[in-house]
């Protein structure tokens, strides 16, 4: 029994002892290969993002490249256009000057035959050469207009002035066009003694404009109506028909340059006019910080044209 204990005891911890040390061994040889695998392939993956990174990078950098040379070429032809522009804005200029004075003479030449001619026919043809120069004559100011927009140079000339004064001054002529029409042209509510400070020849073109077509596009018999009121720092100007209407697609159209309302079936009516007077009136009453527009119930319906520009404008 003590023979036992003293030998073959120790023997079998020293065993147990190195079974042990042998099995821990293996494991942490195991462990430790399998965490080298894992960083092999993290590795791998890393190095892969950083090959597709670099030729990101260098494709990045061609598309830059291209597009530096596009942006060349295209300030290039900004600036050939810019000079075209230029040319066109000249010769429309140049064309309109060389052409308003001979129409001067051709109006005022035909203008004094009517009362020397015997007949009432040949009255009648010289007051179609008159209205046909007036026409001509409206176009021109019109293209006049737009050159300078287009040159940048339709300057406003502003000062303080009362703001009824802007329909008092252009109504008696318009009523004159009005009744030869048919068509009864009323002045409701004016904004007396409300000063503006603005270009009043230029904010009276624009009214003149909205009158003239209300009138032109209002069948006989019915009435074209302005009101002005006091709006907030500044006035509003309105101007009712109870014309053609306009079609909803439309309303905001009409105020491009050239744009005549394609609703509208009256060739008679689209010929008396090139489609500028609205994008000029836009023009004005941009520079006057203002705002301009048409609201129309449907074709047939009548429409209601206005513009509002701020007191100190
Ligand atoms: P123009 O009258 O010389 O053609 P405008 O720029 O003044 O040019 O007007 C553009 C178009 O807007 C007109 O051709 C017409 O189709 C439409 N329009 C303008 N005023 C009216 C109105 N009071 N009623 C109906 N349509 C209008």
């Amino acid at each position: 029994m003590e023979f036992a204990l003293v030998i073959i005891l120790p023997m079998f911890l020293l065993m147990a002892g190195s079974g042990i040390l042998v099995v821990s061994q293996v494991s942490s040889f195991l462990q430790s290969s399998s965490l080298n695998q894992r960083q092999r392939f993290a590795n791998m993956v890393i190095q892969q993002y950083m090959i597709q990174i670099a030729m990101a990078q260098s494709q990045l950098y061609q598309r830059s490249r291209q597009l530096e040379a596009l942006s060349n070429k295209l300030a290039l032809s900004n600036q050939e256009l810019a000079g075209l522009n230029e040319m066109k804005s000249k010769f429309l200029s140049m064309v309109v000057h060389d052409v308003r004075t001979p129409l001067a003479s051709i109006r005022g030449f035909s203008e004094m035959l009517i009362k020397k001619v015997p007949g009432e026919r040949e009255a009648a043809y010289l007051r179609n050469i008159v209205s046909s120069t007036d026409q001509l004559g409206r176009l021109i100011a019109d293209l006049t207009d737009l050159a300078m927009i287009e040159a940048g140079k339709l300057k406003m000339e502003k000062a303080v002035f009362d703001s009824a004064e802007l329909a008092r001054d252009i109504l008696p002529a318009l009523s004159i066009n009005a009744q030869k029409k048919g068509v009864e042209l009323a002045a409701g509510e004016l904004t007396d003694g409300f000063p503006i400070n603005g270009d009043k020849f230029r904010l009276s073109q624009v009214l003149m404009n909205l009158l003239n077509n209300a009138i032109k596009f209002t069948p006989v018999g019915r009435r074209v109506e302005l009101t002005m009121r006091r709006e907030g720092r500044g006035i509003g100007v309105y101007v009712k028909d109870s014309g053609i209407g306009i079609h909803p697609s439309e309303t905001k159209k009409i105020f491009e340059k050239f744009y005549q309302a394609k609703y509208q079936k009256d060739e008679k009516l689209r010929k008396q006019g090139w489609g500028l007077g609205l994008s000029i009136a836009t023009e004005i009453i941009r520079s006057h910080k203002g705002e301009i527009g048409a609201t129309s119930p449907g074709l047939g319906k009548g429409s209601t044209f206005y513009f509002k520009v701020p007191a100190d404008c």
